[in-house]
């Protein structure tokens, strides 16, 4: 088929990638001028599909409430408009047991078999981009031990390997974690990893060039336009007829998508991470780690650190808020004070995440014929793009998946 896949995020550029790889011949419409500049271009870059679970999860919302007080809080929520009421709205009513254990197990489906087709990716073309291997969540004290019971139950029931480290067992394995700063237990997972999302898009935007003869417009924004059957899509250069049209413009699908009288409950989630040169290698870490109580991660990407975290509900993608940045600072000089350059190009970005309000990424065809959507990701488009991409590009082939495809479905609200 004569394919169009419209975003070049992480989500379209493993669309186009495997959609092409199947024989299709596929055109990538992009609004930036070049791939992964949007939700993509700074991410945590962790890739631990145990972790990867639902926002709307039973104690949640009284979790967030609490956030709300406190000085580092992992949520902030910033003037609060109809859209963002009625996404909390459907969010709040996801937060059943039933609806969350249900989604956790779609999502842990997704995330498992995407990094296997990650790591098949990365051997067959041979990929460099900055991996780094294990994961380690720090517990700071006796309220997160608290539920390290139940984490590593909850991750041994995904398939997961993981292990519950004492502080010294911690030092041996990231030496230059800080000693000061109190640290009660951790949880190690050896087989996920760290990585830089941006660096694979690239990478694989290149292979589908020259390898595959996929081809990138870069400077387009389009707009979906149902005058005729099939669809047209509107370019500032005219207008294009596909056989087919995928959706991966994340953040952006709602308001791409309302026009053609499709309204789905996704809101942007913004975060914000700090990247800096590394200044001494023996101060920094090796890999990935996630500070339970602030819910930030910092992560080893080649040269640079990189620390991320925040979830700002409502505001937009302009400004920054300086304590949510303060915040990533402090978790770093807690535990790698002596890791990074921070005096000198530091990068501070702001991104969103493309969040469902009640349910896991719409990966489908949607109720126009040949308009499909992939789309979706929340806080873990990285972690779930390559089983994504070949989920729908098994779809779109007519060929069986080689996963359930349970819970993925196009939903309208
Ligand atoms: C602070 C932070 C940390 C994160 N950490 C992690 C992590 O550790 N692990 C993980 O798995 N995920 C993480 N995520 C989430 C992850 O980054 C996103 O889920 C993912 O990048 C979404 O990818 P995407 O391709 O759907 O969207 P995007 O990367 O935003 O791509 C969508 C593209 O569509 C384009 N577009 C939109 N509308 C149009 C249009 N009309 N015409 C043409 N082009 C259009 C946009 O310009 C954009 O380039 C994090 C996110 C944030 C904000």
């Amino acid at each position: 088929m004569k394919i169009a896949v419209i975003g070049a995020g992480i989500v379209g550029i493993t669309t186009a990638f495997e959609l092409a790889q199947k024989g299709h011949s596929v055109t990538v419409y992009e609004e930036h001028s070049s791939c992964a500049e949007g939700g993509s271009f700074a991410n945590a870059g962790v890739l631990a599909p145990g972790y990867v679970t639902p926002w709307a999860a039973p104690g949640m919302p009284g979790k967030v409430l609490r956030y709300l007080f406190s000085k580092h809080a992992p949520v902030r929520v910033k003037g609060l408009g109809s859209s963002e009421l009625k996404w909390i709205w459907q969010w709040l009513r996801a937060c059943r047991k039933e609806t969350y254990l249900s989604q956790k197990h779609h999502l842990h489906r997704l995330a498992f078999y995407s990094r296997q087709i990650l790591h098949n990716i990365t051997l067959k073309h041979r990929l460099d981009y900055e991996k780094a291997q294990g994961y380690m969540v720090l517990l700071r004290g006796g309220q997160e031990v608290n539920l390290m019971a139940l984490a590593l139950e909850m991750l041994k029931e995904a398939g997961a390997r993981a292990k519950q480290l004492s502080p010294q067992e911690a030092y041996d394995i990231e030496p230059a974690l800080n000693p000061v700063t109190k640290l009660k237990a951790a949880i190690y997972l050896p087989d996920d990893e760290v990585a830089n999302c941006r660096q694979f898009a690239i990478l694989l935007k290149d292979f589908c060039e020259r390898r595959l003869g996929v081809e990138f417009k870069f400077g387009q924004k389009i707009a979906l336009l149902q005058t005729a059957n099939p669809l047209e899509i509107r370019t500032p250069s005219g207008q294009h007829t596909y056989e087919a049209t995928v959706i991966c413009t994340g953040v952006s699908t709602a308001q791409l998508l309302a026009p053609l009288g499709i309204k789905i409950p996704m809101l942007p989630v913004y975060g914000y991470s700090i990247s800096a040169a590394i200044r001494e290698p023996m101060d920094a870490p090796h890999s990935g780690l996630m500070d339970e109580r602030y819910k930030v991660s910092i992560s080893r990407l080649g040269q640079r650190v990189r620390i991320a975290g925040c979830a700002q509900i409502g505001g937009d993608i302009q400004g920054q808020d300086q304590k949510a940045i303060s915040t990533l600072y402090k978790v770093l000089n807690d535990w790698f004070p002596s890791a990074a350059r921070l005096n000198e190009n530091v990068q501070v970005w702001k991104g969103a995440r493309p969040m469902f309000a009640n349910r896991p990424p719409m990966i489908g065809e949607s109720n126009i014929p040949g308009l499909w959507l992939n789309t979706g990701h929340g806080s873990n488009g990285w972690a779930l793009s390559c089983g994504s991409a070949r989920m729908i590009a098994d779809l779109m082939s007519g060929l069986p998946t080689e996963i359930n495809t349970q819970g993925f479905a196009f939903k309208k609200t």
